[in-house]
């Protein structure tokens, strides 16, 4: 992966305004970020016809989408847009301390730097057309195939773009130390399919040939295509999003020698030189090597210089290019989903640093924003929930003795970081840069180049797994299986995923489900293939792996008839089903609890997914994203769960109720 600088998309809000409880209920909807959204249910729906609209309609019905958004699920984007807000006032307030005599502490200057340099628009135009000016001489200047190759080389040692990149991942044996990689990148658009829908491509060249228009290739139509036809062919061979999950999971190997004599177009000796010779290497994407090692050596040189300056130059391209960079962003709206606007200079500027400096920035912003959170009570939460599943794990009924014991003991020894990190190891903050106050891309090229520097520093030095590969102010968790740790930042733990002040039950239905879906992935088909110390060392039997594999099967069916992509989300879909099954356990340990906690129970648990989001986008996801859509993880969910059909009371024949010999029982 390159050291990426993309600004995440974000969400944020332009004041929270409370609604007043006298308004008249008939209100026009709204953008604006409540203090804590209402959730009302819609009684006019049945919600054994249709629980997501149950559940989530009267909140949809409220609220309208920003301009400048693509997307917006309220438990997520709700605290996003509310961290958002505080920290675009913190950097413009830190902007204006800088120039004062006071002066800032280090770590403030450098964040306060940083912003302001992207604040400035007439630095970053400059800065824009050295760049153009500076890589079109330097391809104006090659005149021969290895003179493009070392370059090629060079640009990926300096941590720029290249079309070989390299990267580091745990050890699958001994997840203690690091792994090298290297990967092959020729395409810029999300995937395959875009490639090969003549509409999408027919739009797609013409944004190249306004591209090549505008850094003066004076043949921009036929580089356009030349570019486009090299792209596609790319596509047809690098794996989709679908098949990439499992392709990391293999264990892969390729000695220094062989990279050198199999793919001696990738020039990669400069950096294999630097990698330790005990380091494994892996070889993941055979065939988009191969493909990619074919095209280096066998298109036409002109061709290859314009897919490179495509790539290396159409992202950095704003503020000087205006018009290029309208005809990108057009692009983008109508096939990728981007919002109708792109969000304020103040936000983007935000947002590149919550890009570049996360920990560095959430590590300032956060004292002021949770100041007292009550950290032991959520642990105790998080606690329950892994006693519910090693509960369940033990009374299970189709594992093996070997599976059970390995699921038992996987579970735990799960290390559970919460809520913040502790020591200077778990923030593991960015190396030391130099930044300048008029120089936005130079700052971003030097942050590259210190990760890289430090990248290749660390393979031979013993691998920090108590890490948080997130800033605690993320509105996100996640579970990693070469390090058997569940990580929830306190960002996450906001209403509806979280309120201290709710019964039990309904923070279960809610961030408990989390809890179990993030959990779960260690003890699914996928995390039966790695043990408790994150060891690549499959702990199920075959036997076990294909039970399991068999009662998740109906999944692809059944989200498949809902318009869904059921392989590529098929292992989330079995998450969610885990988390609410183990979660639900925890809320009503033997069933025990009364009817209107059941029904609040589900009822949280559907908050997490009401949202709204532009087609386009929708599309997008579809195509790429492992998770499914939000209805469809609240309908097709509580589909398989008997005990929503029971504190529902719905009848045998409703929408939300699944034949018994349908239901999709893993746990
Ligand atoms: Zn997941």
């Amino acid at each position: 992966m390159r050291f990426s600088r993309l600004s995440l998309t974000l969400p944020w809000l332009i004041g929270s305004q409370l609604l007043a409880a006298t308004q008249p209920v008939a209100k026009a909807p709204s953008s604006d970020i409540p203090d804590r959204r209402e959730f009302p249910v819609n009684e006019n729906v049945n919600a054994c016809e249709n629980f997501y609209e149950y559940a989530c309609s009267n909140a949809v019905s409220a609220f309208k989408l920003r301009d400048d958004r693509s997307s917006h699920t309220f438990s997520f984007s709700d605290s996003r847009e509310r961290i958002l807000d505080r920290k675009k006032s913190f950097l413009k307030d830190l902007g204006t301390k800088l120039s004062s005599k006071d002066g800032l502490p280090e770590r403030g200057k450098l964040l306060a730097t940083v912003y302001s340099a992207c604040m400035n628009p007439e630095a970053r135009a400059k800065e824009e057309r050295a760049e153009v000016q500076k890589v079109t001489t330097e391809l104006a200047a090659i005149k021969t195939r290895p003179e493009f190759l070392k370059f090629l080389a060079q640009k990926r040692d300096a941590a720029e773009p290249s079309f070989v990149d390299v990267g580091t991942a745990a050890n699958q044996d001994k997840p203690e130390i690091y792994d090298f990689y290297f990967d092959a990148d020729m395409q810029s658009l999300p995937e395959r399919s875009y490639y090969l829908k003549t509409d999408v491509a027919g739009d797609f060249d013409k944004v190249l040939e306004k591209f090549f228009t505008t850094i003066g290739d004076k043949k921009a139509s036929a580089s356009a295509k030349a570019v486009l036809k090299l792209e596609t062919e790319f596509a047809k061979v690098h794996p989709l999003p679908s098949e990439m999950r499992a392709i990391w999971t293999q264990r892969s190997s390729i000695t220094k020698k062989d990279i050198l004599a199999k793919y001696p177009s990738f020039d990669l000796k400069a950096a294999l030189d630097k990698v330790p010779d005990t380091a494994n290497i892996r070889h993941f994407i055979p065939e988009t090597y191969a493909f990619t090692e074919k095209t280096l050596k066998t298109a036409k040189l002109e061709d290859l210089k314009a897919a490179y300056a495509y790539k290396a130059l159409a992202p950095l391209m704003d503020d000087a290019y205006p018009e290029f960079f309208n005809a990108r962003y057009a692009f983008n709206q109508k096939h990728l989903g981007a919002p109708k606007v792109r969000p304020v200079r103040e936000e983007r500027c935000t947002q590149m640093v919550m890009g570049s400096y996360n920990k560095e920035l959430d590590e300032q912003v956060l004292p002021v924003m949770f100041p007292d959170f009550p950290q032991e009570k959520f642990i105790a939460l998080a606690e329950k929930v892994r006693a519910s599943i090693i509960d369940g794990v033990k009374t299970n009924q189709w594992l093996s003795d070997e599976g059970r014991k390995g699921a038992i003991e996987k579970m735990t020894k799960a290390k559970l970081q919460l809520v913040k990190p502790m020591t200077e190891e778990e923030w593991y903050f960015n190396p030391p840069v130099a930044v300048a106050i008029d120089k936005p891309i130079a700052n971003a090229q030097a942050l590259d180049q210190a990760l890289q520097a430090r990248m290749y520093t660390e393979l031979s030095q013993t691998r920090n797994r108590d890490r948080w590969s997130m800033g605690p102010l993320t509105v996100n968790a996640y579970y990693s299986s070469t390090d058997n740790k569940f990580v929830m930042p306190i960002g996450i733990l906001q209403y509806p995923f979280y309120d201290p002040s709710l019964p039990v039950e309904v923070n279960l239905g809610a961030v408990g489900a989390v809890i179990g879906h993030e959990l779960g992935h260690g003890i699914d088909d996928q995390g039966s293939k790695f043990d408790g110390d994150g060891k690549l060392r499959q702990w199920m039997s075959e036997k076990d792996v294909e039970a399991f594999k068999s009662r998740g099967t109906k999944f692809v069916d059944q989200f498949t008839k809902i318009g869904h992509n059921g392989e590529l989300t098929l292992g989330e879909n079995i998450g969610d089903l885990t988390g609410v099954t183990f979660a639900y356990r925890a809320a009503f340990p033997e069933g025990k609890g009364t009817t209107e906690q059941k029904k609040a129970f589900f009822l949280q648990y559907a908050r997490l997914w009401c949202g709204v989001e532009l087609p386009k986008y929708s599309e997008q996801m579809l195509k790429t994203d492992p998770h499914s859509r939000g209805y469809a993880r609240v309908n097709a969910q509580v589909k398989n769960q008997p005990a929503f059909a029971e504190a529902f009371s719905c009848k045998k024949t409703d929408p939300m109720v699944l034949k018994a010999e349908d239901i999709v029982k893993i746990w």
